[in-house]
């Protein structure tokens, strides 16, 4: 993260670097990730820029449900049944861009645990 808290998803959001984004509404976009994990794999951003889960507090209530359903609306948008939804919260977990996001990871069979 730069010092400013700006980060990749900043930079999207404001148009300055592209995204193949498949939904946007006033509180979120979704867009492909650039190294899919899968043959489906969508993040969904708020335009709020919320660090990390670990930040959100109650105010956020509303926009992390909208999140989800919007990981929901885009995951049945690309044809999925099923698919996994995940939130990484901080750089133990695997968080790299600290702008909340939910991956929107399907089209193959998903092995559980994660690593
Ligand atoms: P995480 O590791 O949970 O923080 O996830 C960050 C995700 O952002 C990774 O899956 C990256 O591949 C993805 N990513 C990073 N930069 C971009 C970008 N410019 N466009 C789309 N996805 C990106």
């Amino acid at each position: 993260m730069a010092p400013d808290g700006d980060t990749v998803f900043g930079k999207i959001l404001r148009g300055e670097i592209p995204c193949d984004q498949v939904y946007g509404d006033d509180q979120c976009i979704a867009f492909r990730d650039v190294q899919p994990q899968a043959p489906v794999h969508l993040l969904v951003i708020p335009r709020e820029p919320i660090a990390q889960l670990a930040e959100a507090t109650d105010a956020h209530q509303s926009l992390l449900g909208h999140l989800l359903l919007v990981a929901a609306r885009v995951a049945r948008q690309e044809g999925l049944q099923s698919w996994r939804t995940v939130i990484n919260s901080g750089a133990e977990a695997g968080q790299t861009v600290f702008h909340l996001h939910v991956h929107v990871i399907g089209g193959r069979p998903l092995a559980w645990p994660p690593g």
